[in-house]
């Protein structure tokens, strides 16, 4: 399937117009190297399945037994909602973000990892079921490429504004809303998909949905500040982030193959910060 093509045209990544596959630059917009040194069309076929939907909850639960047996005499046991919590040691180790790691440490890739690490069980239930009710969607309207670019980037800015806040403004806030010392999880990315959703409806995209997505997005951000340890800052700046993302990507132009290439090099930037977390976290861990 991953044939490289050699001859005839393609669309254009830039332009959609179609172009010679060997051409140097585009003829109608100028892009340099259309073509994609002929795998544009793999790309595009890629495009038409949801696997990212998939790899998101394959990776989430791989990287969550992983944290789990790196560390087992350090598992949580107590109550409901730290049943099966990986040490924080672990959760360090591969990745977690905050204001200890982030400004503490100088771990600032970790705003890209934390979002494919659990803290327990429900945390990861809970949060998977909201990515298989969302994300979806959100790559029905936008293009699977788009919708796992508005995940990570949402992701970073949760995770970004959360470590700043803990790491500079705590001292100013009261205890229910602070920024985040240590912090992981799905939710950030997730409210980066509300906000794409309620971006659609208020651009006249799906009133109804839009309206759907802003209020599950205001009965999850206030049942954050009334469950003890939920990352408020991680959730609004993963909604600002994933509003914002969604107007400069434009959902109503069509997903072009550009889109999808950036989605694969915001994995491979993932995946290199959990790699960059574990090499350098290990002789942290191990001291
Ligand atoms: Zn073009």
């Amino acid at each position: 399937m991953l044939k490289r093509q050699t001859s005839g045209s393609v669309v254009c990544p830039s332009c959609g117009r179609l172009v010679g596959v060997q051409e140097d630059v585009c003829p109608h917009c100028g892009r340099a190297s259309p073509g994609l040194w002929g795998f544009s069309r793999v790309l595009q076929v890629l495009g038409q399945d949801v696997g990212f939907v998939k790899l998101i909850i394959g990776s989430c639960a791989v990287l969550y037994l992983l944290t789990l047996v790196t560390n087992p005499s350090g598992i949580g046991t107590g109550g409901a909602m730290s049943m099966l919590s990986p040490s924080s040691g672990s959760l360090f180790l591969f990745g977690a973000s905050g204001a200890v790691p982030v400004f503490g440490y100088n771990r600032w890739w970790t705003i890209l990892s934390a979002s494919w690490l659990h803290g327990s069980l429900l945390h990861i239930l809970f949060n998977m079921l909201w990515v298989r009710q969302l994300a979806p969607a959100t790559a029905r309207l936008y293009g699977p490429g788009r919708m796992m670019l508005i995940y990570i980037v949402s992701g970073a800015a949760g995770f970004l504004l959360s470590s700043t806040v803990g790491a500079y403004g705590n001292f100013l806030l009261p205890p229910f809303l602070r920024g985040a010392n240590l912090t992981i999880g799905a939710s950030a990315s997730i409210f980066g998909l509300l906000g794409a959703l309620v971006y659609f409806g208020r651009r006249g995209g799906s009133t109804a949905l839009g309206q759907q997505a802003w209020t599950w997005a205001v009965v999850l951000f206030v049942f954050g500040f009334i469950m003890p340890g939920i990352d408020n800052f991680a959730h609004l700046g993963g909604f600002l982030g994933g509003y914002g993302m969604s107007r400069v990507l434009n959902p109503f132009k069509p997903e072009k193959v550009d889109h999808l290439l950036a989605a694969l090099i915001g994995l491979v930037l993932t995946l290199a910060a959990i790699l960059a977390s574990l090499a350098l976290g290990l002789p942290l861990v191990a001291r």
